[in-house]
């Protein structure tokens, strides 16, 4: 890796020649079927999960990391920008390809090449699905802690890319907290392993420059993970509340006293009201919200945590309290947890999920406002999210078919933002800047800073094609806070 004089966000687009030479060279590198170029496939790679459309010039497959730092090369040699993509699951817009950029699909480097039990590790491709890493090694007693609602589709490379969390990561820590080491194709097709298998690096940490890095850092296709141990006791509690204030109160007591359960999620009352509809896991549909709060760990400890955590929510008026009777009763609460985001669809047809985080003392403040601003555009909100670590996911639900929604929904998105912001909260909480928050990063970072890390993705990435214009706005829009990324919002 070369260091190179810093820039800002490289707007590298794609000539149509450009693309066309370098679709030919894939096809005599990966062979014809592993390089795609129809219109109707190209439009399956438009976008992510989120609401930005971009327009992908080839989607090519590889499955070897040769393959990958060959693709990279040619891609550097015509001069055309390549987008990683894992399982698309990414709501930023951060695998969205602009511009007729070579979107990279890692899906077919899907092998779990090795696990070892005894060190609590294994070696994955970066297209392993999350869930299907948990499932492999639970034979040992062991799990992949960072655990995403999306685990069942999301891959370790888009884990380890937009370094995401899960309702488990409030005592075990987000993604990079259980990444060892990652092999990367560095954007100059140059292949490194960032990180070591016994955690201890000389110099400077960039594998964990590398995790969050979302695509401009080059491609990980060799990723050495920490396994985690299945805890022997856990015990699942669901408190609710007339108000959400209460709940959220709770939450902050609960860590006041020296506790850091597994998990600690609330819902609201829309919330619960959807998920209820769609699972019937016997969610109270009349409360305000709703707490989940898991602990685990050596048994009596467990017990112990669960009568001071059950007298907390007492104080703090919850209305009533269940803790789950067994696996299959605590499976059915996370199933209502996790199917959260599909359950909407009961309401209205579209959603757009956002992604904050605010202090956890200024939880109940911010979700009054965010209440307020939805009510004022005339849109539902919903709010499920990660109240341990203050994580907001206010789902704005709507029918996008409805004229003028889609501005009102944007408006209402940017002042949520802006509110949490203020709270002395930060941006994102786990789903990563992308684009969608890209033209908002000044909110939180002076142009130093910005300068800064331009000057980090520059010394990663000296061709300025590894997925440009995401994450960094350009410096015409520092300064001025809005939405105005290269694709389309949708
Ligand atoms: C219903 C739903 C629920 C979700 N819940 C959560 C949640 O609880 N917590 C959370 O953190 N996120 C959540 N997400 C967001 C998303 O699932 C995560 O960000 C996930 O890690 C993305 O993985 P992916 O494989 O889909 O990545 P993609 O969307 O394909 O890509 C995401 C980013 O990673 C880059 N990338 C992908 N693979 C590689 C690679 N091998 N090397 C380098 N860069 C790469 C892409 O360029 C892009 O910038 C949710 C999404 C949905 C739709």
């Amino acid at each position: 890796m070369t260091a190179a004089s810093p820039t800002v966000a490289p707007s590298a687009v794609a000539s149509t020649d450009a693309v066309d030479a370098l679709a030919h060279e894939l096809r005599r590198l990966l062979g014809v079927e592993r390089v795609r170029t129809s219109a109707t496939e190209l439009g399956l790679y438009r976008r992510d999960a989120s609401n930005i459309e971009g327009r992908a010039g080839v989607v090519c497959f590889p499955t070897t990391t040769a393959e990958v730092r060959e693709v990279v090369r040619a891609s550097v040699r015509h001069g055309v920008p390549f987008v990683a993509r894992g399982s698309g699951t990414g709501l930023a817009g951060g695998a969205t390809p602009l511009d007729g950029a070579i979107v990279v699909s890692l899906t077919r480097m899907n092998r779990i090449l090795s696990v070892d039990p005894v060190h609590r590790l294994a070696w994955v491709e970066p297209g392993v699905l999350n869930l299907d890493l948990t499932r492999a090694v639970a034979v040992h007693g062991l799990h992949f802690a960072p655990d995403p609602s999306s685990q069942q589709s999301c891959s370790i490379g888009g884990n380890v890319a937009n370094n995401s969390g899960g309702p488990h990561c409030l005592a075990d820590g987000v993604t990079s907290a259980h990444v060892l080491a990652v092999e990367v194709v560095m954007p100059d097709g140059d292949v490194v392993v960032l990180g070591s298998e016994s955690g201890e690096v000389d110099g400077y940490d960039l594998r964990g420059a590398f995790v969050g890095s979302e695509g401009m850092c080059g491609i990980a296709t060799r990723i050495c993970v920490r396994l985690t141990q299945d805890p022997p006791a856990v015990r699942t509690m669901l408190f609710d509340y007339d108000s959400v204030a209460d709940g959220a109160h709770t939450v902050g007591a609960i860590i006041a006293a020296g506790m850091v359960p597994a998990a600690l999620e609330m819902m609201d009352q829309l919330c619960v009201q959807a998920v209820e509809a769609y699972i019937g896991a016997g969610l109270p549909t009349d409360a305000a919200a709703i707490l989940l709060v898991e602990v685990a760990g050596p048994p009596h400890a467990v017990e112990d945590e669960v009568e001071r955590v059950v007298a907390i929510a007492r104080a703090h008026r919850c209305r009533s309290v269940r803790v789950a009777q067994d696996d299959a009763e605590r499976a059915l609460i996370w199933k209502g947890r996790k199917t959260a985001f599909g359950a909407v669809a009961r309401i209205k047809p579209n959603y757009y999920l956002h992604d904050t985080v605010v202090p956890r003392r200024a939880l109940p403040e911010v979700l009054r406002q965010v209440q307020e601003i939805a009510a004022r555009h005339d849109l539902l909100v919903m709010n499920v999210f990660h109240a341990g670590d203050g994580n907001l996911h206010p789902l704005l639900v709507f029918d996008k078919r409805e004229p003028g929604v889609m501005d009102r929904v944007h408006a209402a998105g940017d002042e949520i933002v802006r509110v949490s912001v203020a709270a002395g909260g930060v941006l994102s909480g786990e789903h990563g800047i992308g684009l969608e928050k890209r033209d908002l990063m000044p909110l939180m970072f002076s142009s130093t800073d910005l300068e800064a890390q331009a000057a980090l993705r520059a010394a990663f990435d000296t061709t300025g094609l590894a997925n440009p214009t995401k994450v960094l706005p350009s410096p015409s829009s520092c300064g001025d806070a809005h939405h105005v990324p290269d694709g389309a919002w949708i």
